[in-house]
């Protein structure tokens, strides 16, 4: 293998790719556009694009693309070659600044929930110089946002970049009453990818996987992950060099692929990259799933991305650790060591305390997809109830601050929290809690319900908006106090919103039933299903809330909504649809077959004067579960089709979850029992046990 250090990032236009390729003031002005967001000049981008180009094609580019996230949640990409006709029926590879600055992708087909009308498919793409250009197999991407030609978001990455300077500038103003002015702040995240990998022939064998992304069908495994001898287990030699391979892609990418392990469920894994600035760790993310995938295939593999591919098998979550630091390197979450910092921190604290509360909502819809209902609640992921854990030591700290009483810490050391000063925090790594959505773990928090096939625009656009709507409020109350009151009001502004949103803060296990009682007690939101949850999305204060931070507009948030909904009940659908051809199609005439084997075998058995009762018992039990599974079918054909007659996208989104996910889980009952009692050869679909344990 190649040198690590030499490997890195060799297929990406980086800073030092530039500072290499371009003239110097060229190369100055690009990085003043990377650093401040100022639009770039013609002359500059024509510069630029052409040493891209030279570059890209040394790399072995034929081809250019606009790469962007429209609400499909995947990425997409349209190839154009860099081939420009030249005199003598010649050619000559060609890409202009206008090029890489803006492209026009017939955008009529991607969803923007009303938008734009198919008959005005105008759309543009615009480049975002402050996440590196790469070059993918023959293809160099621009990384792009996408936007209407009214001015209206169309993708994912535009509003994130627009709550990420919502962030900063509110963040800004509460350092500066710090006496901090640094260039700006940006939020950084590390998202924690797992996944599946199983063998790529009995993939083909399972049209439910190849048409949904998760199994349909599938009794439960002898041995699952009963014996928690997965989970840091050591690794298969072939996923290792899968893992290996993986680790190389994305390093040339620049993708800082870091820890890789085994995950809890047999055939399940986790890559975690290092955390840097959230729009780039998007791309990286998005580009991460997508390597993954194409790995996989050159070692006759199948990674599988859906948050639950396998019922009864754990599934696959993406674990979101954000943090926010200023551009001098300071990390805003960090509880730090002496008492002036401790203030600002606890500001902070108290800022993302009160956003988490505020916007329970707002977090929960954004992780919100018809394959992450399969995990929140299940006990095996946070529940749908969004809480936050902040360890003991921070708890009592707030909690004594509230009750406005002297702080003894649990080490002994004896902290006070007098208005004058705020006590010491130790990193607090003994009691990490893994059942929360919300932890702080340290100097970050990890918002861990988000599911693994998940684009991380979303929750992070969440996260930023409510954060920093909060830091304005904060901002608004301190800015108005005198500068030798500031310690104290801080002090008070804690105490206050921490009263008013401690409601929110729970440490112990959020698996429990208990918690499900406490919670509501406390009168926190309880969504258990994608509808219920994108139900919220256009409530007036979120409304006003996005259009306040200027992220979204009123018919934005309407236009995200729906989208949402109408993905909802495609996929829900899809799968319906999928489930009844195979229950048609192949296990009932399977299971009917297998009848016929044990008529004809009774049958005969009695002719014979030969006891059949065991025979019989079993055909008993067939012939029950044919109809059964039939009857079942039709219902939930059924099902589908009150959907079809439903008014507006709500209605049929609550009756998909109600009524055609409710009939696809009896069925499923059914056919699943039926693959017990019959012999592996008549089954029509390899058994998860084939899948899951022989990688
Ligand atoms: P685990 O949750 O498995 O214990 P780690 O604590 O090692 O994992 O961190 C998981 C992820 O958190 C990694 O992607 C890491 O880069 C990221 N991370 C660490 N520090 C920060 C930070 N300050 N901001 C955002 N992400 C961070
Ligand atoms: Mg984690």
């Amino acid at each position: 293998m190649t040198k690590v250090p030499e490997l890195f990032g060799s297929m990406v236009f980086n800073e030092q790719v530039m500072r290499e390729r371009l003239p110097n003031d060229i190369f100055k002005a690009l990085r003043n556009t990377i650093k401040t967001g100022k639009p770039i000049s013609s002359d500059v981008a024509d510069v630029v694009a052409n040493a891209m180009k030279d570059w890209a094609i040394e790399k072995g580019a034929t081809h250019y693309t606009h790469w962007f996230q429209p609400m499909t949640g995947v990425t997409a990409e349209k190839h154009d070659s860099f081939i420009q006709p030249a005199e003598g029926g010649a050619v000559i590879m060609n890409f202009s600044g206008k090029q890489l600055i803006k492209g026009e992708p017939d955008a009529s087909s991607f969803p923007s929930g009303g938008l734009r009308s198919t008959f005005e498919a105008r759309g543009y793409t615009a480049w975002d110089p402050t996440s590196y250009a790469f070059v993918k197999g023959s293809v160099l991407y621009v990384p792009t946002a996408f936007i209407s030609y009214s001015g209206q978001v169309l993708d994912k990455k535009t509003p994130l970049l627009r709550s990420m300077d919502a962030l900063s500038r509110a963040a800004m103003r509460v350092l500066k009453l710090f006496g901090k002015t640094p260039d700006n702040v940006t939020p950084s995240v590390g998202p924690e990818q797992e996944y599946f990998l199983i063998p790529r022939e009995l993939y083909k064998k399972r049209p439910d996987l190849i048409i949904t992304g998760r199994t349909l069908f599938g009794a439960k495994p002898p041995k699952g992950q009963e014996l928690d001898d997965h989970y840091f287990g050591s690794i298969k030699t072939r996923v290792l060099r899968y893992m290996e391979d993986l680790d190389e892609e994305l390093w040339k990418l620049g993708v800082l692929a870091k820890t890789r392990h085994n995950e809890v469920a047999p055939a399940q894994h986790e890559l975690a990259p290092i955390y840097s600035t959230v729009n780039i760790a998007t791309d990286h993310n998005q580009l991460t799933m997508a390597i993954m995938k194409q790995v996989a295939e050159k070692h006759d593999l199948v990674c599988l991305l859906h948050e639950k591919p396998f019922a009864g098998v754990n599934g696959s979550g993406k674990h979101n650790n954000w943090s926010i630091s200023t551009s001098d390197g300071e990390n805003l979450l960090e509880p730090g060591k002496d008492l002036k910092n401790n203030l600002q921190f606890m500001v902070f604290l108290a800022a993302v305390i009160k956003a988490v509360d505020e916007h329970q909502d707002l977090l929960r819809l954004s992780v919100a997809s018809a394959g992450n209902d399969h995990r929140l609640g299940a006990n095996e992921a946070p529940p749908a109830i969004i809480s936050m854990f902040l360890g003991d030591e921070i708890t009592d700290l707030l909690e004594t601050l509230a009750s406005g009483k002297e702080y003894s810490n649990r080490v002994g050391n004896k902290l006070s929290t007098g208005v004058e000063s705020v006590p010491v925090i130790y990193e607090d790594t003994t009691d990490r809690n893994r059942t929360s959505p919300f932890a702080f773990t340290g100097n970050k928090f990890e918002f861990r319900s988000l599911g693994s096939a998940l684009n991380i625009a979303c929750p992070n656009i969440m996260i930023n908006a409510a954060v920093a709507d909060v830091l304005n409020t904060f901002a608004d109350e301190l800015e108005k106090v005198k500068a030798a009151d500031f310690k104290k009001a801080a002090l008070a502004l804690i105490k206050r919103e921490y009263i008013a949103h401690r409601r929110i803060v729970f440490n112990g296990d959020n698996y429990s039933s208990a918690w499900v009682e406490e919670a509501k007690n406390r009168g926190l939101l309880n969504l258990k299903s994608t509808p219920e949850a994108l139900a919220y999305y256009d409530r007036a204060e979120n409304v006003e809330l996005f259009d306040r931070l200027k992220i979204y507009t009123d018919r934005e948030v309407h236009a995200r909504k729906d989208i949402l909904l109408e993905n909802y009940c495609k996929v829900i659908n899809i799968e319906a649809g999928t489930m009844s051809e195979l229950v048609l199609k192949q296990i009932l005439p399977a299971a009917i077959e297998f009848s016929t084997v044990l008529a004809d075998n009774i049958a005969k058995l009695n002719a014979l004067k030969v006891d059949a009762a065991t025979q019989t018992k079993l055909l008993a039990v067939v012939s029950e579960l044919i109809q059964k599974a039939y009857a079942a079918a039709q219902k939930l054909t059924d099902a589908q089709a009150v959907v079809k007659n439903a008014e507006g996208l709500q209605a049929e989104a609550d009756l998909s979850y109600a009524k055609v996910v409710s009939a696809m889980n009896e069925l499923r009952e059914y056919c699943d029992k039926l693959e017990t009692v019959m012999p592996k050869a008549l089954w029509p679909f390899p058994s998860y046990s084939d899948m899951l344990l022989y990688v």
